[in-house]
């Protein structure tokens, strides 16, 4: 070896990745244009749902915004599907492959925020986007629009389908529409979520139950004649004492939570009514169901201790993510040929503020792909609706930057990031990084076969029942 060549043989190592990065194979620079074009659109949409911040099946504005952007994109719109108006099912080509897209745009109650990297209500009290998802549903929306450009100009054949789906926040809206079938002719479908980093997404979520809890006894003066009185607020209590004491006895996988909805009005009243939500937790469903019986079978004991009668009501159940690694591969080759999103000394300077408000250490954002990881059996983390997508469709799963490092999610500076350029870049990169890993699907069907063995292969025996209770979704009445 020749050490002079060394420090020439490096530059030319380093304007060949240069250029690998720069330069895009043709129909993928062709999206990147597309996604440029649309842009000043999307941001104005993401922003309009982001200060609107509906929450779950009240998105009335989020979803027309999405669903009338699509349609002047020359989509087929299907509005109001599977029961739930905000729920809507965008359209274009034909024949196969039929790929599909997920879009939420639901937001939380109560974290309203500016843009801003302190903490200052834009209207105190009201719901926020502290999930990203005003970029989640509208960046899935520019992918797809990309997508129908290339069949539109004969460049790829077959069918893209944007799913808006409502409600993930609360009642898991993407249970109904897969109980409803919207998924059965989709070969692979794609979905990401805001993140404080950029990877595709090798790790399952956890499976869970939610139900209500209520407590019926009778009303007395607290004071005067107590003795007249049953409780329905001592059985609340005495429920979540025995939900407290079973955490001792289930597996680390388990996660037990509720939220004390209604616990009695007054205090000089002995309460005739108390209400709570329960949640069940675990890494597999086959591991929850035990725990989830177990907890239901608590609420008959605190009924009989404080003479009550209680009811149990299921309101919805999700299962685990199911991985598909063959479709992760291809998402993490389109990620290394993007290279991570370059921020200005502004938006680093904003990052920085937020993580020194939250208490974090001040390291910026981070915004180099991950290698792909191993998938853990027993991941930690959240729940996702897009899990039961998983189990009747193969899914591929990105993360992708929305906010700095180590932020809080579902807080104030998720809201923030969201609403401004931080938010608006991690939204487009996951539009290219989608339209790209979909592109490679449409162009080559022998890799759309192995996602989908891969996809049978893990789903195995189990047969997918999608927990609801009977009835239509449960949309909030005015
Ligand atoms: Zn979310």
């Amino acid at each position: 070896m020749n050490y002079k060549l060394i420090p020439f043989l490096s530059i030319l190592l380093c304007s060949f990745m240069l250029s690998a990065q720069q330069k895009l194979p043709k129909k993928k620079a062709q999206i990147k244009k597309s996604i440029e074009n649309h842009q000043s659109d999307l941001i104005g949409i993401s922003d309009a749902i982001w200060a609107n911040a509906e929450t779950a099946f009240e998105e009335n504005e989020s979803s027309k915004l999405l669903a009338d952007y699509a349609e002047k994109n020359g989509f087929q719109v299907e509005r109001g599907v599977a029961g739930m108006p905000t729920a809507f099912v965008a359209t274009y080509g034909s024949g196969k492959p039929v790929i599909g897209v997920l879009g939420e745009f639901d937001a939380l109650p109560g974290i309203s925020q500016k843009a801003l990297p302190t903490k200052e209500a834009l209207d105190e009290g009201a719901a926020g986007h502290g999930c990203g998802h005003n970029l989640f549903g509208t960046g899935s929306l520019g992918a797809a629009i990309a997508i129908k450009e290339l069949i539109e100009q004969g460049k790829i054949k077959g069918t893209i389908k944007f799913f808006g789906t409502p409600s993930e926040e609360k009642y898991f809206g993407k249970i109904w529409m897969v109980n409803e079938g919207l998924w059965d002719d989709v070969d692979v479908n794609i979905s990401w979520h805001p993140s404080a980093e950029i990877k595709a997404d090798t790790q399952s979520s956890l499976a869970l139950v939610d139900f209500k809890v209520e407590f019926f006894g009778q009303a007395a003066h607290a004071s005067a004649d107590p003795w007249n009185g049953r409780s329905a607020s001592d059985a609340l209590e005495l429920y979540t004492a025995g939900i407290n004491y079973y955490r001792e006895h289930v597996k680390p996988t388990v996660r037990m939570h509720y939220h004390i909805q209604d616990g009695g009005q007054v205090v000089n009243v002995v309460p005739d009514y108390a209400r709570l939500w329960v949640r069940v937790r675990d890494t597999k469903r086959s591991g929850l169901m035990p725990v989830y019986e177990r907890v239901m079978e608590m609420a008959e004991g605190a009924a009989i201790l404080a003479n009550v009668d209680y009811k149990i009501s299921l309101i919805s159940g999700i299962y685990e993510l199911l991985v598909n690694r063959t479709g992760e591969e291809v998402m993490q080759k389109n990620l290394e040929l993007l290279g991570p999103i370059n921020y200005t000394t502004e938006e680093i300077a904003f990052g920085k503020k937020i993580q020194e408000v939250t208490g974090k250490e001040q390291v910026g954002m981070d915004s180099k792909i991950k290698p792909l990881e191993d998938t853990k059996e027993h991941p930690g983390g959240g729940s996702t609706d897009v899990g039961d997508v998983s189990w009747n469709v193969a899914n591929i799963n990105l993360g992708v930057t929305t906010a700095p490092k180590d932020t809080p999610w579902h807080s104030w500076a998720v809201v923030a990031c969201g609403g401004m350029s931080i938010g608006h870049k991690g939204m487009l990169y996951a539009s290219n990084a989608m339209a790209m890993t979909m592109l490679d699907l449409f162009e080559d069907p022998k890799l759309v076969k192995s996602i989908k063995d891969e996809y049978l292969e893990r789903k195995g025996k189990e047969v997918y029942k999608a927990i609801i209770p009977e009835g239509p979704p449960p949309i909030p009445t005015k």
